[in-house]
């Protein structure tokens, strides 16, 4: 039986972990934390005894490969999966802006959808329409030299339409200021978004937390089909002879019996690792997300989420007993203190909610500074594939060359990509 080490237990890591042991092979993945997860994972904030995620992640239905891999851990239970895209906008008087797909075939529901949503004039829905439908006739030649905000000028999209839809819509997706985001990227995911079947617009919200939901569901399958873990063990270098990984030093331990390897480790740990694996040496530029729970005496809010236009705040997530603020590239703000971020938030949220700084029992912020790369023309075009100069080594991770933005479903991808190559390579 082929063994197979994947360095790294996050989203990419945990997909090729998987799919190797669904394969057969014996599978050893190593993590340096004592949990897995990276970027996206839950933990028990003990001052309140709440399970709370590192920050809010939202899946949608186009996330295929994320979906598949879900299902074949039999996680899927552990997901909210709407049935028409359903996103309440609220605007600065209070005011709820539904943006929500009509119970008819598609593509009409979306259609009609767009030409309801009030945050923006009649006139502006029929110029958000048009450009929405005359994105697929967009030349690929064209959109690698144009960043989002470009494209948008490019489309007609004025700033009211900008404010109400295009920039919550791209930073979301991307994480970045729309100046420094690819318009190809970009025009890629919305393909996915709505020319790809009912489904693939809606919005898929963990039900519990992360590593409830999806972590040892993942575990679970591994170690069912004889993987195993190891946790709290830093992979420190690579022995690398005759253009091959020989050795794998850990801070345990000297790993020699191996046939493959899959690095799914972000960038920058690979630079550490091993930095000539990389043979086009490149950077990238990390975005920062800010979450912040706060958990209140009495909630006034009764929708699951909302998307806030115009605002420093981007999405108020609903748990109930507490509420989760999401903002996205937040590289400036991540730089005050809690305190003065505290400041910022509520005096943006009491402008488009109810709640009231008095309802505050308590907050907790965590600021994730490399939550995501920014997805620029130059650099997308940089990301290496998975298969490296070394024959028995393959790289994984959010960052590879998957044509998607830094997220769950290019992590999935990555993996999925990394663990096929190496079972086509063994026969
Ligand atoms: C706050 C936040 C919100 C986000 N929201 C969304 C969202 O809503 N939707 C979405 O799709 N995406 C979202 N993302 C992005 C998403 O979380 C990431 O794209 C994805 O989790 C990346 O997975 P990965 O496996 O590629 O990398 P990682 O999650 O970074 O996993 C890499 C793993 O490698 C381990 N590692 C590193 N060095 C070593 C070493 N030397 N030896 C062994 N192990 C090592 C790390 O500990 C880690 O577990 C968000 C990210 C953050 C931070």
């Amino acid at each position: 039986m082929k063994k197979c080490i994947v360095i790294g237990g996050g989203f990419a890591g945990l997909t090729s972990a998987v799919y190797l042991t669904k394969a057969g092979y014996n599978v050893e993945l190593i993590e340096a934390s004592s949990k897995l997860g990276g970027r996206a994972y839950s933990f028990l904030d003990k001052n309140t005894g709440t399970v709370i995620d590192n920050g809010q992640h939202i899946l949608m239905g186009c996330y295929e490969e994320t979906l598949k891999f879900i299902k074949l851990i039999k996680a899927e239970d552990n997901f909210h999966f709407q049935k028409r895209l359903e996103v309440n906008f609220l605007a600065s008087n209070f005011k709820i802006l539904p943006l929500k797909s009509f119970p008819v075939f598609y593509p009409l529901n979306l259609l009609l959808g767009l030409l309801n949503y009030k945050a923006i004039t009649f006139f502006e829905r029929l110029k958000l329409l048009k450009f929405i439908l005359t994105l697929p006739f967009f030349s690929k030649k064209k959109l690698d030299h144009m960043n989002v905000a470009e494209l948008l000028e490019n489309g007609n999209q004025n700033e009211n339409i900008r404010k109400a839809f295009w920039e919550i819509i791209a930073v979301g997706a991307l994480n970045a200021n729309i100046k420094n985001a690819s318009a190809k990227i970009f025009a890629d995911v919305l393909r996915k978004i709505f020319f790809k079947g009912n489904s693939s617009s809606t919005i898929v919200l963990p039900l519990y937390g992360l590593s409830e939901s999806y972590c040892n569901h993942a575990q679970k399958f591994i170690e069912e089909n004889n993987g195993r873990i190891f946790f709290s063990e830093p992979v420190l270098s690579l022995q690398i002879e005759n253009e091959k990984v020989s050795e794998i030093i850990t801070s345990k331990r000297t790993i020699t019996d191996f046939d493959f390897v899959v690095i799914a480790v972000p960038l920058f740990a690979i630079e550490k690792i091993s930095p000539d694996i990389i043979t086009d040496k490149f950077h990238l530029k990390y975005s920062s997300i800010l979450s912040t729970h706060i958990w209140l005496n009495e909630n006034p809010l009764d929708k699951t989420f909302y998307g806030l236009i115009d605002s420093e705040v981007h999405w108020i997530f609903n748990h109930g007993t507490h509420i989760t603020i999401v903002i996205s590239h937040a590289n400036e703000l991540a730089e005050k203190s809690n305190e003065a971020i505290f400041e910022i938030i509520m005096s943006e949220i009491e402008k488009f909610t109810k709640i009231k700084k008095e309802l505050v029992i308590r907050y907790k912020i965590i600021k994730e500074k490399r939550a995501t790369f920014i997805p620029s023309g130059d650099i997308i075009k940089l990301r290496p594939p998975a298969r490296t100069k070394l024959r028995n080594v393959f790289l994984a991770g959010e960052w590879t060359d998957t044509g998607l933005p830094s997220t769950i479903e290019s992590a999935v991808k990555s993996g999925h990509t990394a663990a096929e190559i190496i079972i086509g390579q063994s026969y």
